[in-house]
């Protein structure tokens, strides 16, 4: 592997469960590691990484993608998604994956990833009226509050 994706590797594997990263987040991470890789060679590498099946692409609610480490059996898991503010929890069903991998047996394909992204609206956004009474930009305390924690350890850095 090249020196630039080891290091993209080891902020993926120092991240706390339940992170996941855009190219852009991995960027300002990799910056307050001390290290400079520019932007379009983070993008290039996690496609790269992705196809290597080394980290998963997610196609969360938002527009842009998220990555994460692929993992295997055991540490497996599956997301729930709220398509209204994009708060995300992850969850684990053996079941999902013995029945793909029973399936990709049978076509002789090689199983790389398995994933379940389950579109939702979460509860705090039910209880505030979805859809009518929610103006569009709409965002539950729990995304809020990642976000702000997000922006002060950027700006702790700067
Ligand atoms: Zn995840
Ligand atoms: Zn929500």
């Amino acid at each position: 592997m090249t020196p630039q994706r080891e290091k993209i590797l080891h902020v993926f594997q120092n991240l706390p469960k339940g992170n996941h990263l855009s190219a852009e987040e991995l960027h300002t991470l990799v910056e307050k590691r001390g290290e400079s890789i520019s932007l379009s060679t983070i993008y290039r590498s996690v496609k790269l990484m992705a196809r290597m099946g080394i980290l998963r692409e997610l196609e969360l609610a938002e527009g842009h993608k998220h990555y994460e480490l692929n993992q295997p059996y055991p540490h497996h898991h599956h997301h729930v998604v709220c398509i209204q503010c994009n708060n995300t929890i992850e969850f684990r069903d053996d079941t999902i994956l013995k029945h793909s991998l029973k399936q990709c047996k049978k076509e002789g394909f090689q199983l790389i990833d398995c994933q379940l992204t389950v579109m939702t609206i979460c509860p705090e956004a039910i209880r505030m009226g979805w859809p009518s009474a929610l103006p569009t930009d709409w965002c539950c305390t729990r995304v809020i509050s990642e976000r702000e924690a997000k922006e002060n350890s950027t700006k702790e850095h700067n």
